[in-house]
């Protein structure tokens, strides 16, 4: 008899990070977003958590977009054994390509820092995947443009739709088992000056959605709004605190540290790298100032965030 193919919740459940969802059955086995756990220490302590599933028992992942809650878990995934191909969108593998490499460095240092100081219940500390376990997921990412159809199962396929959130960001449409599932990812606004709107949803037997802010109604974005943060980011701006805190446990004179403005793509979080400013002022070359202008101007960003059709 045929197994049934079900849905299963492997993450982002009761809580709103590290969105792994499980589509198991005849149709194949395919994971959609692969995302690591972020937040309080508890929840953290979940990606260590053993996976129901052999890593070589999973035919493919999707990626809706590059965000760590999203994208984060698929290097402890590769090292689990899993070896598929990657689907996302040309721009979600470039952005996460970014973003695994800069975490696998962080859980690296993480490791380092905890071996140093003697915090970690693992003798040795160790990081929950290296760059190594990055570099081989990164190397299974195939574009998949938004818009085309494509089998990545024995019964089982995908298209991708714009979800208008970050860079590549998508909605991910799964057929499978003669049934249509639509996974929302994290949503945009209507309105943005870089990023195209949304796609309207396509007709769906199920739809899982994103329901963080669920309760709010956000504003249209104005240009305004992010002009001047890629302004400072382009002048090299850095925010220098004071770690006395940190000095203090440290048993170290204090200096400050640097607080690095984001710690992926969209995200308002910031973090403390744990070795003191002059580590890192010592390979830090401020980038040519960018015109402070009293309208909002994208002059000298990337190319890409002033071709927003590209996306
Ligand atoms: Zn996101």
């Amino acid at each position: 008899m045929q197994e049934p193919t079900s849905l299963r919740f492997l993450g982002a459940a009761q809580t709103v990070t590290g969105s792994t969802f499980l589509i198991q059955g005849h149709a194949g086995r395919v994971l959609i977003d692969c995302g690591m756990y972020q937040g309080s220490r508890e929840l953290r302590r979940r990606n260590w958590a053993t996976f129901p599933v052999a890593g070589h028992d999973i035919d493919a992942v999707v990626l809706s977009h590059a965000h760590l809650d999203h994208c984060g878990w698929l290097p402890r995934l590769v090292r689990r054994g899993f070896n598929g191909p990657v689907h996302c969108s040309p721009w979600t593998a470039k952005v996460a390509a970014i973003v695994l490499r800069d975490a696998a460095h962080l859980q690296e240092e993480e490791a380092e820092y905890a071996a140093l100081r003697g915090y970690s219940k693992r003798r040795p500390p160790l990081p929950l995947f290296d760059t190594t376990d990055a570099e081989r997921a990164i190397s299974l990412f195939r574009e998949l443009d938004h818009g085309a159809l494509k089998q990545i199962a024995p019964r089982l396929s995908v298209r991708l739709h714009r979800a208008g959130h970050i860079l590549g960001s998508s909605t991910v449409e799964a057929q499978a088992a003669g049934r249509t599932v639509v996974f929302s990812g994290d949503l945009g606004r209507d309105s943005h000056p870089l990023l195209n709107p949304p796609d309207p949803l396509p007709e769906a037997d199920v739809v899982v959605v994103e329901s963080t802010y669920g309760d709010q109604v956000h504003g249209p974005r104005r240009a305004d709004d992010i002009a001047e943060p890629i302004r400072s980011a382009l002048a090299g701006e850095l925010h220098l605190v004071p770690g006395k805190e940190e000095s203090k446990r440290l048993n170290q004179p204090h200096r400050p540290s640097i607080i690095a403005t984001t710690s992926s793509p969209g995200s308002n979080q910031r973090r403390r790298l744990r070795r003191p400013a002059t580590s890192y002022t010592a390979s830090w070359k401020p980038p040519t100032p960018c015109p402070t202008a009293s309208t909002p101007s994208l002059a000298g960003a990337p190319s890409f965030l002033s071709t927003p059709s590209a996306f």
